[in-house]
């Protein structure tokens, strides 16, 4: 079991609450496409379920595989199968993409199906992302990812700052992990353009710390584009 459930989810960050009582859930197989202004909390999300630091749960469990989750280190939920692509990863000097990648999965790089997928080669012996362009940094984060073959997948802008080519590329490289291993995958997205690639069966906008707008992704999109955010503010959760 791979499912996600978060239940009644308070967080807080410097004191300040970012999520209020919110409940959310992603079975195996199901993709959630998550909308929401800029500074609504998206990114705190992922950052609470894998149990960072500075994000304090107040109130409420996150499930994984049926197993509260709530008490383990982020490391502990990595090692569970929780990947995750942050918005801005760190750049790392002295630290190469193929030693990262090696370090996660314990075998040698280039056996990694992924390497070719991500058309990555080139990037494996370089400085981990150093000087890599917007669509090379996603690309290498991306291989790390799914180098550690998750069970859940949570991806926080996956397309930001990365040209229309390669993200077609990664959207079907994606889309077919996701299938083939029946992962359940969170996936925030300003822009929509994952939506082309990625099978997604759920959307949902996160505003005034709390879940709206839970509906079909190409509505719940549409609707954005359409009357913006301020709309979502009457629209009811899951
Ligand atoms: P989003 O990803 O939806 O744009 P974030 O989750 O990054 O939003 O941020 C939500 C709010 O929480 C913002 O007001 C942001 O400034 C604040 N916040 C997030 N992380 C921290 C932090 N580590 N320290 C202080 N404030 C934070
Ligand atoms: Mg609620
Ligand atoms: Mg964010």
């Amino acid at each position: 079991d791979n499912s996600l459930k978060i239940e009644n989810l308070t967080v807080e960050v410097g004191g300040r609450v970012i999520l209020e009582d919110l409940n959310l859930e992603i079975s195996p197989g199901s993709t959630l496409v998550l909308f929401g202004p800029n500074g609504s909390g998206k990114s705190t999300l992922i950052k609470a379920i894998m149990g960072f630091e500075n994000y304090a749960i107040t109130h409420g469990k996150i499930v994984f595989g049926g197993e509260v989750i709530n008490g383990l280190s982020t490391d502990e939920r990595a090692k569970k199968g929780i990947g995750v692509l942050f918005q801005n990863p760190p750049k790392i000097r002295g630290i190469k993409l193929r030693q990262m990648v090696e370090l996660v999965t314990r075998r040698p790089a280039q056996e990694d199906i992924f390497v070719d997928k991500l058309n990555v080669g080139e990037l494996m012996d370089r400085d981990l992302n150093v000087n890599f362009s917007g669509g090379e940094m996603k690309r290498s984060e991306l291989l790390q990812v799914l180098s550690q073959r998750p069970k859940l997948l949570l991806l926080d802008e996956p397309e930001s700052g990365v040209d229309i080519e390669n993200i077609a590329m990664m959207g079907r490289v994606l889309n077919a992990f996701i299938r083939e291993h029946a992962v359940a995958s969170l996936i925030i997205t300003h822009t929509g353009y994952v939506l082309d690639y990625v099978d997604a069966q759920h959307a949902c906008v996160l505003m005034d710390r709390d879940i709206r707008c839970y509906d079909d992704p190409r509505k719940v999109f549409e609707d954005i584009r359409q009357f913006g955010y301020e709309k979502c503010r009457t629209c009811r959760g899951q």
